[in-house]
Order: structure tokens, then C-alpha cells, then sequence
């Protein structure tokens, strides 16, 4: 690093709220490396696929940066409770997370730059969609770490849809998508931290202008040749399929507000909350 920092580009948000889309978009630039949700990094990744279609354990990018940090990937999956995950993100906006778990990230961090600096040509800013705000926390405490946040945000309804469309709860998930965007709000704008917001129906829109919008505020320009494709990213995924999903979501579909899955009384309720 010599005296310069590395930037990371940081997704904050709600999940299915486009975040992959946004990512893949903006990892298409030559200065910038998508590698996935870094913070999903712990032991799951023995069962764990690499986009490049190789075991993450083998991948030619991964492998010897899972060698290096046994650290981070002897860690436990966390638990994906509510409580769990609340109390979690209130350690870490009281900076009582445990600072191993901080310093092991940020060799991780600065590992994979060096991979990345070594076979890439250019600056090479990380990009991590990984949402959270315990992580966006962290990571901001690591001095040789410039954290660029971008919020990304979909419009309720529909963000509510995609969760009720997978099985989950109706109440829990509104709770937890208003919850979670109103602490990161709150926190981002108490610490006075200057972030981009991305909507995602006006980024669905207008790609390239959200793109050029969005590169500005991390100090990019958007003349360059937008060559690189998802089949040269290594994003770590649980199975096979996700992969192919990855590549699926390499188009944009803006009308993409299937029928949506509410009951009779969550559709009253919806209209109640004038949604
Ligand atoms: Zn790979």
C-alpha cells in the first residue's frame, strides 16, 4: 500500500433491492473489482462454488487467498436470526465489535488487493455488496481502508414482494426492510459520512447515467471501455445455480413488477400504509 489507502466501494441497503444488478454494472469498469458480499467469508466456503464454475477452494483467485487468511475462513456462518443480526449491528455502531474479527478482515481486504494489483491493470478499487452496516462500520475503522458507501434503496412495495415471494413473513420483512434503512439513514447522517443514494427504479431507467453518477462520487471517470464481463469476476456463491442466476441478472428488466404475491388482507393492509 506505501502511504495510500485502499477504497472500497460499499453497497448498503436492504437484500432484493437490486444490489447484484448495480454491482455487476459497476464491476464492469475496468477500475473496479466486484467480488461478491465479502463479508459472507467463513468456513461455508468448503461448500461453496466460484463463479468461474471452480470450488471456491480450488478457484484459481480464491484458493491461495483462503490458504493465506485461515483467520477469516475458519470462522462460523453467523446466524441469520433477527436478534442476532441486532444485536451484532448495535456492537458495531457502539465499536465494540471484536477487533480481531476487525483486523483479520482488513488483511483480508489488503490481501485481496494484492492479488488484485499484481494481475489488474489500474488503481483497482474492491467493490463489496455485502448491505450491512455492522460490516460497513467495521470496515470503516481500518485505517488503511477508504470506505465510498452507496445506498441502494428499492421502492418498498416492491422490495416487500420479493422478500413475501420467497416465503418470508409479511410483518418481519416490512419490519426489517424499514428497520434496517432507517438505522443505516440515521447512522450514516449522524457521523455526517457523505454517501450516494441509488434508487433503484431510476437506476433500472438510466444505467449509464446512475453508472456515471455513481463513479464520480469515487473519484472515476466513465470514459473507458467497459470490457469486463461476469465470466471474468469470481464471485462466491452456494451452488452452481446461483451462478447461473448471476449471469441472468446481467440484463436489466425494468418492467420487471411481476404480479405481485400479497394475500386479500396484506394487500389492505398495503393500501392502509398508503404502499
Ligand atoms: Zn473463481
Amino acid at each position: 500500500m506505501k502511504g495510500r489507502k485502499i477504497k472500497v466501494i460499499y453497497i448498503l441497503g436492504n437484500s432484493r433491492s437490486g444490489s447484484t444488478i448495480l454491482s455487476i454494472y459497476l464491476g464492469m469498469h475496468p477500475d473496479i473489482s466486484y467480488l461478491g458480499e465479502i463479508k459472507k467469508m467463513n468456513d461455508s466456503y468448503l461448500n461453496r462454488y466460484c463463479s468461474c464454475g471452480k470450488k471456491a477452494e480450488v478457484c484459481e483467485f480464491w484458493g491461495p487467498i483462503i490458504q493465506r487468511n485461515r483467520g477469516v475462513f475458519s470462522r462460523k456462518e453467523p446466524s441469520d436470526a433477527a436478534w442476532y443480526r441486532l444485536i451484532s449491528t448495535w456492537k458495531a455502531i457502539f465499536k465494540i465489535s471484536n477487533s480481531k474479527i476487525i483486523s483479520d478482515d482488513g488483511r483480508l481486504i489488503s490481501d485481496i488487493h494484492n492479488v488484485l494489483s499484481d494481475t489488474k491493470q489500474g488503481e483497482q478499487i474492491i467493490l463489496d455488496s455485502s448491505k450491512s452496516l455492522k460490516r460497513y462500520v467495521n470496515l470503516s475503522q481500518i485505517s488503511d481502508i477508504e470506505v465510498y458507501p452507496i445506498l441502494i434503496e428499492r421502492d418498498l412495495r416492491s422490495n416487500l414482494a420479493s422478500f413475501v415471494k420467497r416465503g418470508m413473513g409479511f410483518i418481519s420483512s416490512y419490519l426489517r426492510i424499514v428497520v434496517n434503512l432507517k438505522m443505516i439513514t440515521r447512522y450514516l447522517s449522524r457521523h455526517n459520512i457523505p454517501y450516494f443514494r441509488v434508487r433503484y427504479e431510476v437506476f433500472a431507467t438510466n444505467p449509464d447515467k446512475m453508472r456515471t453518477q455513481v463513479l464520480n462520487f469515487v473519484g472515476l471517470g466513465d470514459d473507458v471501455h467497459y470490457e469486463q464481463t461476469i465470466d471474468a469476476f469470481h464471485l462466491l456463491s452456494g451452488s452452481p445455480n446461483t451462478i447461473e442466476g448471476f449471469k441472468k441478472s446481467q440484463t436489466i428488466k425494468i418492467h420487471n413488477e411481476q404480479k405481485d404475491p400479497f394475500t386479500k388482507i396484506q394487500q389492505r393492509l398495503l393500501k392502509l400504509m398508503g404502499l
